[in-house]
């Protein structure tokens, strides 16, 4: 066969830009890589705080500091080591620094009853009107240092509290971490605004169910629609003027509990007596809110099944002066030593305690009344910053995320002035404010 000097040429020519080729490439992707390792070091953020000490969600540390890298905790304690050469020192003389607190039972389409009715709230308020003060209180809630909130029902106002979990999340407004109960369930006829008229349904402040197919639908869709969780009313009164009385039977909290658990969502229940507090502690709940008449005898099958307890200390608390009693001047009412009592007989019998107000019943922003609460009715301030943090994500499902300092959790961290787990009040002077990474307040010494 005739050699052909043209194609020889070719094929050499095109082996050797084929090397030159490879050779730019490999050259390229060295570069590439370098330049990426760089940016990366750029971009990730480091802050170091450093605090005057640290409480880590369980314990307070003196001569600790923090270090944030993006949206992560990349270390807490004592350490030495070398700094990456592009971290931010913020100085925060006089504080104590803490996982971002997590308010445990809040509604952020309320507002405080002694403005508007919660009836008038329910009926008369637009959606939109509703929305728009919820934006307000998700910025008042975050402001305040709490950096999740479990919204426990939107009373009325549908799967609300799913989008705004969504608009936060988004970016589009500031507020905290949401873990939302959407509509809440309660019994038909059970619930409230209550009409005179018997030819008149109102609507109501959650989804009303009779029945197992109501039920287990009713569960279904709510999980769809965006609920973290499963919030049941255990009791209520079945007329005005009537005595709490359990709404659902054993039957119907075994639906509920197994079509929650095969979503993977807690159930909560709101129960106020022993008999409903019993019935949803058998049934397996993860909390137990309000409880106000309970007794030994629950509070004992409660710590022995691992049902911890949200007492809603600050809303009781609220209500009463909303209707005349003037705290420290006047005696102390009937519902309020019956309050003491129940709460006591639950740490008494080494109850998990949580940290959760019923805010919305008063301002969104006043957290802090109900871990001073906690604190006057006989818990210690130390006890209170745990609930409110590591306690909280514990009991919730959320401890691989929040509530501790600690490396791989989510950067939620927050300072405040003084000693809270010697002044409890103190938990209200904040100085700084991270969520996620990025810092809501920075503000200089007073
Ligand atoms: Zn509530």
């Amino acid at each position: 066969m005739q050699r052909n000097p043209y194609i020889e040429g070719v094929t050499f020519r095109f082996a050797f830009s084929s090397l030159i080729n490879i050779l730019l490439l490999l050259l390229f992707l060295f570069i590439f890589q370098l330049t990426t390792l760089f940016l990366n070091a750029q971009t990730d953020s480091f802050y170091l705080l450093k605090p005057d000490r640290v409480f880590d969600g369980e314990q307070m540390h003196e001569n600790w500091i923090v270090l944030i890298k993006g949206n992560k905790i990349e270390a807490a304690g004592s350490m030495n080591f070398k700094l990456p050469s592009n971290t931010r020192i913020i100085e925060l003389k006089g504080t104590t620094l803490l996982p971002g607190l997590i308010e445990g039972h809040s509604h952020f389409f309320l507002h405080p009853y002694n403005e508007v009715s919660w009836n008038d709230q329910v009926l008369k308020e637009s959606r939109a009107e509703r929305t728009a003060r919820a934006v307000n209180h998700a910025k008042a809630t975050l402001m305040a240092g709490f950096t999740t909130v479990r919204d426990l029902g939107t009373e009325g106002a549908m799967y609300d509290d799913a989008g705004l979990k969504r608009a936060i999340e988004k970016g589009v407004i500031p507020g905290p971490r949401m873990i939302v109960a959407t509509r809440a369930i309660v019994a038909k006829g059970t619930y409230a605004p209550r009409s005179e008229n018997a030819d008149i349904d109102l609507p109501q402040g959650a989804e009303e169910v009779a029945g197992l197919d109501e039920l287990s639908k009713t569960v279904r869709s709510q999980m769809s629609k965006g609920a973290d969780v499963i919030k049941v009313y255990a009791d209520y009164r079945y007329g005005p003027n009537e005595e709490t009385r359990p709404a659902f039977t054993e039957k119907e909290w075994n639906i509920i509990m197994t079509i929650a658990k095969n979503g993977g969502r807690k159930v909560v229940a709101h129960a106020m007596a022993p008999e409903a507090m019993k019935m949803a502690a058998m049934a397996g709940v993860s909390t137990i809110e309000h409880g106000d008449e309970g007794t030994d005898e629950v509070f004992k099958l409660m710590k022995e099944k691992g049902v911890a307890f949200c007492a809603t200390l600050a809303a009781g608390d609220a209500i009463l002066q909303y209707k005349g009693w003037k705290k420290g001047v006047d005696p102390e009412p009937a519902d309020i030593i019956e309050k003491k009592k129940s709460f006591q007989l639950a740490l008494r019998n080494g109850v998990t305690i949580c940290m959760g107000g019923d805010v919305g019943v008063y301002t969104h922003g006043d957290n802090a009344r109900e871990m001073e609460l906690m604190v006057e009715y006989g818990m210690k301030p130390l006890d209170v910053l745990r609930s409110a943090t590591s306690v909280n994500a514990d009991v919730f499902g959320y401890a691989d995320k929040i509530g501790r300092l600690k490396k791989g959790l989510w950067a939620d961290v927050i300072a405040v002035e003084n000693d809270p787990s010697r002044e409890i009040k103190a938990i209200r002077a904040t100085r700084f404010i991270m969520k996620d990474g990025k810092i809501y307040l920075d503000s200089k010494q007073p």
